[in-house]
């Protein structure tokens, strides 16, 4: 087991070193293209802005959201994924293993409602 340390180690320095390009790059986290969220109306909720964590939104509408995955330490992205548009209070979440280099990733797609009067 001690012979695994050192090339640990190293994985350790390249990951950090990825992660400042990353950062130097502005990368937000999400794929080109996507946004962190989207607002729609004609929902059964009325309109709601979906929030999207650890994923980005291609598109939503009442009745189907659209989403893409990026990993956030190899920067592979995922297909896009389609679900049915969550309710407020009913966030969809997705244990999402990358496929690439097996990162877990959590994603969760959150509705809020965009009336203030119907928010609780
Ligand atoms: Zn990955």
């Amino acid at each position: 087991m001690k012979l695994k340390y050192p090339r640990l180690a190293g994985l350790v320095v390249g990951l950090a070193l990825a992660g400042a390009a990353v950062v130097l790059g502005g990368c937000h986290g999400i794929p080109q293209g996507t946004a962190p969220a989207i607002t729609t109306a004609g929902t059964a909720a009325g309109a709601v802005t979906l929030e999207a964590t650890g994923a980005g939104l291609v598109k939503a509408d009442a009745r189907k959201t659209s989403f893409k995955i990026e990993c956030a330490r190899c920067g592979d992205e995922s297909e896009v994924i389609t679900i049915d548009t969550p309710v407020p209070g009913k966030p969809y979440t997705l244990d999402w293993g990358c496929p690439q280099c097996g990162h877990q990733q959590k994603i969760i797609i959150r509705a809020v409602s965009a009336n203030p009067l119907l928010a609780k």
